[in-house]
């Protein structure tokens, strides 16, 4: 089970099982189990019974949540070893080692957490226990609900039996489902490298249709939703549909048979293989359809399909990224595509070198910045690598490394592998610079000069780069008078070097990367302040002013990092400041500390206005994070919305309404060109 990007707002996460049926299922599992499950939303009660035949030749470790009671335990028939006392809320029965294969059959009950649909994003993200209720029951495979296997992949065959108002779904292939005296039985398959299975129920209804594969196999699509947003089932599938279509043309035939949007009582994102769960509040988000639906139907190809190795770096996150997110971006247009580009970039200019890390140690994300280099970063290095092999090259690349690959798990090394066979090109020393080494190069436009030479115009560039050296591809923008820009690419791979341009007409100015195309600290300029980075950058201290405990819970609230409170009576440090308070108290810390004043752009809307919100560069270039509130309410009222409005630059707040924002304009590095 991983975690759904969303947006932006949610991230994904832990491994995931991988196709059994249509591509190269992996070699038979070690264990095999049968089970029925049965779950009474209302009484919260679970009862299971299961038989698991498990292979010969090694010892097994089976554990189970200790709510629940084992009533049979048995060993190809004989009462089986007896189980520890629990550790950290788990159960466990070791089986030695045998010479031939067992059958063990176990049932067992207990009774399930309620569900609290009132967990927060952040507590559902870290909430392990299983939860059910009326509307809704959501058993994680990391909350040991069935006896597991432990460290061995299961094929699995489950009947679910529920209420007949509710319907039951986990990974895997449907297999069949029944009524009968008020109950629903449903069933599913799946053979996958995990040993523990997420299930998931609810008082769903159910849109159902089957989409005919690129290979002719037969893919069943649901949707499974709360009856208030049923309606957008059908709108739902279609959007899946196209996606499978996207998929099927650009990687190779899907890999399971079925697909499900599933929908959550409480908000949040999960994926797994075959289906995406999705918050009932989440789905409604105007981009859910549009982006995150197609990055959880692609992660069946890339984090499902093909597993990362995650011991030596999670690539699937940043590929899904590059070839949903970004690349339905570049489908609107050039514009879209850049502003995605420059706010990657921009997010990253905030995170401060302190929390960065290198691609190659990325495995899940826990947190946001976390996302900027495993998502983004990435990203930005399939990016680079396209435009420098071509699209041809590089879309040949991943078919073959799908083919290779799909079933199993897979390396950086083994994509590397993948674009060097298509491209015929080397391709260790690019990969190295972007996986292994953390940050990334800053480049400057140090002087340009043009010139006429003959027919023609010649423009001198100097480009320098910090230390030590990046080997680089860097786009320079020559710009005309009839305000058309032509592009050349620059091998850029010393500490500074200097290239010669050659132009038929006239450029009046020249510009280093102005599309954003390099992964690369943005200069200061470059970069406007956001409010991301005092959320992100550890280094931030925070200073209140006039204010304590509201506050102090938004500072906290804000900041991704430990608190570092500063007190206001001293002066402000060369570090990232917060300063957040009352205005009249956040005016006059400003005056006395000669920092920027409130930007004019937040005085429109004075009348309606009860909090504001800015960043500004400070001299020296530390940013500063100013949120003030005309009193405590106000204060308090930002608590909930701030946090999200992480990529702007200001905003104004009438309550917790967000009645105006915006970000701070980037401005490239350019030299105008005079003489000549
Ligand atoms: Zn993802």
């Amino acid at each position: 089970m991983r975690r759904a990007a969303v947006g932006g707002l949610l991230g994904l996460v832990l491994a995931a099982p991988a196709p059994v049926h249509a591509v190269a299922a992996p070699a038979a599992s070690p264990v095999r189990a049968e089970l029925e499950v049965r779950i009474d939303p209302g009484t919260r009660e679970l009862t299971g019974r299961g038989t698991w035949a498990v292979v010969a030749g090694r010892p097994w470790r089976v554990t189970l949540d200790d709510r629940f009671d084992v009533q049979r335990f048995l060993v190809d028939g004989e009462p089986g070893p007896a189980a520890t006392a629990p550790v950290e809320g788990l159960r466990a029965w070791h089986l030695s080692a045998a010479s031939r294969q067992r059958r063990i059959e176990i049932t067992w009950r207990g009774r399930l957490e309620a569900l609290d649909a009132t967990l927060d994003h952040r507590a559902v993200l870290t909430h392990a226990e299983p939860v059910s209720g009326p509307r809704g029951t959501f058993l994680p495979s990391v909350a040991r609900w069935h006896p597991v296997f432990e460290g061995a992949g299961l094929a699995y065959r489950i009947a679910i039996d529920l209420p007949e108002g509710q319907h039951a779904i986990v990974p895997g292939t449907p297999a069949g489902e029944r009524t009968d005296g008020g109950r629903r039985v449903q069933s599913y398959a799946l053979e996958q490298p995990e040993s523990a299975i997420d299930l998931m129920a609810g008082p769903y209804r159910v849109t159902k249709r089957i989409f005919v594969a690129a290979d002719g196999r037969k893919i069943a699509l649901r949707a499974l939703l709360h009856p208030e947003i049923a309606e957008r089932g059908e709108g739902d599938l279609d959007a899946v549909e196209r996606y499978l279509r996207l998929y099927e043309g650009w990687i190779g035939p899907y890999p399971y048979d079925a697909f499900s949007v599933v929908s959550s009582p409480t908000p949040t994102g999960f994926g797994m293989p075959t289906l995406t769960y999705l918050g009932v509040e989440v789905l409604r988000l105007p981009f859910i359809r549009d982006t995150s639906l197609g990055h959880e139907v692609l992660h069946n190809w890339w984090g499902n399909g093909v597993r990362p190795d995650y011991a030596r770096g999670n690539w699937s996150e940043g590929l899904t990224t590059f070839m949903a997110d970004y690349a339905y971006r570049e489908q609107a247009g050039a514009e879209a595509a850049r502003e995605m580009r420059l706010a990657w970039l921009r997010d990253f200019a905030a995170l401060g070198s302190a929390a960065d890390r290198p691609l190659a140690s990325f495995s899940s994300r826990t947190h946001g910045a976390e996302q900027v280099v495993g998502y983004h970063k990435a990203a930005m290095v399939f990016l680079m690598l396209r435009d420098a092999i071509g699209t041809e090259a590089f879309d040949r690349a991943l078919r073959a490394f799908w083919r290779e690959h799909r079933g199993g798990t897979a390396s950086w090394d083994d994509l590397r592998a993948a674009f060097e066979t298509a491209s015929k090109r080397e391709l260790g020393p690019y990969f190295a610079q972007w996986l292994d080494r953390a940050g990334a190069p800053s480049l400057r436009l140090d002087s340009a000069t043009v010139l006429r030479d003959g027919a023609r115009w010649r423009v001198d560039v100097e480009l320098t780069q910090s230390a030590p050296a990046y080997r680089l591809r860097v786009p320079l923008a020559l710009g005309f008078d009839d305000g058309t820009e032509e592009t050349r690419w620059v091998a850029f791979e010393g500490e500074r070097a200097r290239f010669t341009l050659v132009a038929e007409r006239r450029p009046n100015a020249i510009a280093l990367d102005p599309q954003a195309r390099v992964f690369r600290r943005l200069a200061a300029g470059e970069a406007p302040p956001i409010l991301r980075q005092a959320m992100l950058d550890p280094a931030t201290v925070t200073v209140l002013a006039g204010t304590t405990t509201a506050g102090e819970s938004l500072a906290r609230r804000l900041t991704e990092h430990p608190l570092r409170l500063h007190p206001m009576t001293a002066a402000p440090p060369t570090l990232p400041v917060l300063l957040v308070g009352l205005a009249p108290e956040v005016d006059r810390y400003l005056a006395r500390h000669n920092l920027p004043r409130r930007p004019p752009e937040l005085d429109a809307t004075a009348g309606t206005a009860t909090a504001w919100a800015w960043t500004t560069e400070r001299r020296g270039g530390a940013p500063l994070t100013v949120v003030a509130a005309r009193d405590e309410a106000a204060l308090a009222a930002l608590a909930r919305p701030l946090p999200h409005y992480g990529r702007q630059s200001w905003l104004v707040f009438g309550g917790s309404t967000a009645i105006a924002r915006g970000v701070w304009p980037s401005r490239p590095q350019r030299i105008a060109l005079a003489g000549g």
